[in-house]
């Protein structure tokens, strides 16, 4: 049989440690076998990214710019226990955030669903997408102790000069105070993508906040988001047969528990951060959750949303047996290949890419799977027995039918 043909590259960015051998074998076993692949290939191993004073993983972002879709393996965020087992030069940042960064992407993570794994939640049967607006709130907050008899105030030093004080607290016991900010810059950036990606994928998306209590910073949030969809997005939705709702945090929460899933939910930095890994978790595994940042003017980046699972690699280079689960970075390769063939116009490459995925649902329903889905497998009539790393990827490849 001849191989799919790809007129245009995807950016391959490689990675670290067990997630990285994964990779080799995905490639390998799963991909070339069927496609004459075609990568822009970026090594973001911690060794190549010291070399290179973080300049490959600057190099890769821009790929992404460039080329509109890229594939990430995980890779290791260093922090001072690294910099010695690595003797790295200095505490790199986390790449994941600084292909954010560049790209002004959104997060989308969205469980891999298959026969047998049950989520904690009977009622949901389709995936629930959780959007995280990943800049500012908490996360770049300043914030202090305060002692009996302090007074904390709020200072805005406006551009002309003039300071406005708005009064938070006058202490008469110890206690704490913090500040936040958000920017409409990137509240539209976020909110922009994420009514693009529910354009692309098709499904109703939910925003949340808790404007009824603030009524400046989170009503801030709730009026971009109206805003843009009434003047941007409405007549697209409607055509697409989609909706649209905002709603309260509390409320959403509700709804999302009562529903039987198939949407996405855009949440706030904080929310997305706590909701992502409960979804995650209901979903049964994280090992089965695939993670795609998508910018505002519409470039993808594909990877599983687990790390490198460290833990196995150790194991893996003592020569000890390992059960490492590759399906969410077989889907960070089918995400890429498919959104790669629909921005070309390739049929074959989105069929193969279908047809890979069909592939580990059918090994995992069959009964075969890695050590991680064992507890949480249960459908009628199977038995489920484990498999090492390697042999499930070649249980998989005995599976691809095209
Ligand atoms: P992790 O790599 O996600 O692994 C945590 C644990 O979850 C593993 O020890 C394993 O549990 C289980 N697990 C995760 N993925 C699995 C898979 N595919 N198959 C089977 N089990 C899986 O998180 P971590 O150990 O906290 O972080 C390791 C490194 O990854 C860190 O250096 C961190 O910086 C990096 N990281 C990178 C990304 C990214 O690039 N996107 C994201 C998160 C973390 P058992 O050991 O119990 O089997
Ligand atoms: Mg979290």
């Amino acid at each position: 049989m001849a191989k799919i043909k790809m007129s245009v590259p995807i950016v391959e960015i490689d990675g670290d440690e067990m997630t990285r051998i994964l990779w080799k074998g995905i490639k390998e076993k799963l991909i070339l076998p069927y496609v004459e692949l075609n990568t822009e290939y970026y090594d973001l191993d911690l060794k190549n990214r010291d070399l290179t004073e973080d300049k490959v993983t600057y190099e890769a972002a821009h790929a992404i710019k460039r080329l509109g879709v890229g594939v990430k393996c995980a890779t290791i965020t260093p922090n001072a226990d690294r910099v010695k087992e690595y003797g790295l030069k200095k505490m790199y940042k986390s790449p994941n955030g600084t292909i954010r960064e560049i790209l002004d992407g959104t997060v989308f993570r969205a469980p891999i669903i298959c026969k047998g794994i049950m989520p904690y939640i009977p009622g949901w049967k389709k995936p629930i997408i959780i959007a995280r607006h990943a800049y500012g709130d908490i996360y770049k907050n300043a914030e202090a102790k305060a002692s009996e008899g302090d007074k904390a105030e709020l200072v805005i030093t406006r551009a002309d000069g003039r300071e406005e004080r708005l009064p938070i607290h006058s202490f008469d016991c110890d206690g704490v105070v913090q500040g936040v900010h958000n920017t409409d810059r990137s509240i539209s950036s976020f909110a922009r993508a994420c009514f693009n990606y529910a354009l692309d994928v098709k499904m109703n998306l939910y925003f949340a906040t808790k404007d009824t209590i603030s009524k400046t910073y989170d009503h801030r949030f709730k009026d971009i988001f109206l805003e843009i969809y009434q003047n941007e997005y409405k007549e697209r939705f409607e055509d697409a047969g989609i909706t649209f709702l905002y709603t309260l945090i509390d409320d959403a929460v509700a709804r999302v528990i009562r529903s039987e899933g198939g949407f996405i939910w855009a949440c706030k930095n904080y929310d997305g951060d706590v909701m992502s890994d409960m979804v995650a978790t209901a979903y049964g595994s994280l090992a089965m959750m695939t993670s795609v940042l998508v910018s505002p003017d519409g470039k993808y980046e594909f990877e599983a949303a687990h790390g490198t699972v460290t833990r196995h690699y150790y194991r893996h280079l003592k020569g000890e047996e390992t059960s490492t689960n590759s399906v969410a970075t077989i889907f960070a390769w089918t995400g890429a290949l498919r959104k790669r063939g629909e921005f070309d116009g390739n049929a074959p490459l989105i069929d193969f890419a279908s047809a890979l995925e069909k592939a580990c649902a059918d090994t995992i329903e069959s009964g075969v799977m890695t050590k991680d889905l064992i507890p949480i497998f249960s459908l009628e009539g199977i038995t489920p027995s484990a498999v090492n790393t390697f042999d499930f990827l070649d249980e998989i490849a005995k599976r691809i039918s095209i």
